[in-house]
């Protein structure tokens, strides 16, 4: 069981005392590695706790929509890349995902072979791109995460950030 947050509001806040502490309230729950994205893109992630992610950030940021998690591995083993969020090639779709998706590796080698690069082990990875190659095909976004649930078995929370956009 893994943590997962979410913040958007209309002033800016400070995504270390905000999401990231928002997150910490969770730690109890355990995890492996923990990772965050802003609206801008603006992407961390490390193994470890969320105390060494706030050492190795150089400074705070400043958002109006962020989304943050901790993950406790269960596709792929406990490495930077496998760590959330995970975003699509081009890196204008990010996703946080909380659970599991049974059916990822038929959904993962459809993708593969339309020529879409993993970065990741994991099973998370198959929703930025699922959706990217949805909205490619001129689906809305929320047409293309109707979609999504149709397609994927399993259990999940998922939140996903399109750059520069606010919803
Ligand atoms: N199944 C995902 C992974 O292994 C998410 C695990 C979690 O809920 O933290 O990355």
């Amino acid at each position: 069981m893994c943590g997962i947050v979410g913040v958007i509001e209309k002033k800016h806040f400070s995504v270390k005392n905000k999401v990231l502490k928002a997150l910490k309230r969770m730690e109890y729950r355990g995890y492996d590695s923990v990772g965050f994205v802003t609206k801008e893109g603006i992407i961390k992630k490390q193994i470890g706790s969320i105390a060494g992610l706030l050492q190795n950030m150089e400074k705070d940021y400043e958002a109006t929509l962020a989304i943050a998690h901790t993950r406790w591995a269960t596709h792929g083993g406990v490495t930077q890349l496998n760590a959330h969020p995970h975003s699509n090639n081009d890196a204008q779709l990010f996703v946080c995902h909380n659970g599991i998706i049974e059916n990822y590796q038929e959904i993962k080698v459809a993708l593969q072979k339309k020529g879409v690069i993993f970065l990741s082990q994991t099973d998370s990875e198959i929703i930025p791109h699922f959706l990217e190659e949805k909205l490619r095909a001129g689906k809305s976004m929320k047409e293309a995460i109707q979609l999504l649930m149709e397609e994927v078995k399993g259990t999940y929370a998922i939140l996903i950030i399109e750059k520069e956009k606010d919803v």
